[in-house]
């Protein structure tokens, strides 16, 4: 767990055979109106919860949870982690929103082969990933996140609902698995999922000055360098059709 800004702290996902993805948990403290960016991985409840009690932020004062997709990795734990703050809301981008509602876990899982796979390792029963969303997201809105101002974008490619939030006061921006460090970027093979997308939420993102790049997974960046994204996406654009 790190402190990133007064208003950012990070816990990073613990990797098993499966990545499980960092959390953001976002606000001023003294706002007491806290939000956790994604959860985590099946069996990784336990770990964020603790990484959350060691920031000193109550659990109660964790108003709601934003996905920035709806992919196992992200949504895994977040069973587990509403089990610890029952009264949190869900925050979903809405095309993805509808399918969490009916239970239709094919953008959980992404891929049927990964759907059985993962049921049968983890004993998941079909339907596990059912959830009510409480806010559906669109893009374009504005976001006042524990007296701190976060601009949402849709930037579908990776899947179908993906957004990006962004602090244009800090440069901060958490864009779930669109792009990382070290110039990758998402897949854009799994269910919902289009590389010609990916490409245009890339430039979308190339727009914005960023300092602090804060991804789903791998390392976070501090002083990224100015162009960083677009050149990421020249570098993939060969392959993003
Ligand atoms: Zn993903
Ligand atoms: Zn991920």
């Amino acid at each position: 767990m790190k402190q990133i800004t007064e208003a950012i702290y990070f816990i990073p996902g613990q990797d098993d055979m499966i990545p499980d993805s960092h959390v953001y948990l976002v606000g001023r403290p003294d706002s007491k109106d806290m939000t956790l960016v994604d959860a985590g991985l099946m069996g990784k409840g336990t770990y964020k919860v603790e990484s959350i009690r060691k920031t000193g932020v109550q659990l109660a004062d964790i108003k709601r949870v934003i996905m920035t997709h709806t992919h196992l990795d992200h949504i895994g734990c977040l069973g587990e982690i509403l089990r610890a703050i029952p009264d949190a809301e869900l925050w979903v981008h809405k095309a993805e929103a509808d399918l969490l509602e009916q239970g239709d876990e094919r953008a959980v899982y992404g891929m049927d082969m990964f759907q059985s796979m993962c049921q049968a390792q983890y004993g998941i029963r079909p339907g596990a990933f059912m959830f009510q969303v409480h806010r559906r997201l669109e893009g374009g809105e504005t976001l006042d996140l524990g007296g701190t101002a976060w601009e949402v974008f849709h930037i579908p490619g990776h899947s179908a609902g993906s957004i990006g939030l962004y602090n244009r006061q800090d440069k901060i921006l958490i864009p779930g698995d669109t792009v990382y460090a070290d110039y990758a970027i998402g897949r854009f093979d799994l269910y919902g999922a289009s590389g010609a997308q990916l490409r245009d939420s890339l430039m979308r993102l190339a727009n914005l000055e960023v300092n602090f790049l804060l991804p789903g997974h791998n390392r976070m960046m501090e002083a990224v360098p100015p162009g960083y994204i677009l050149e990421t996406a020249k570098q993939w654009e060969p392959y993003l059709k």
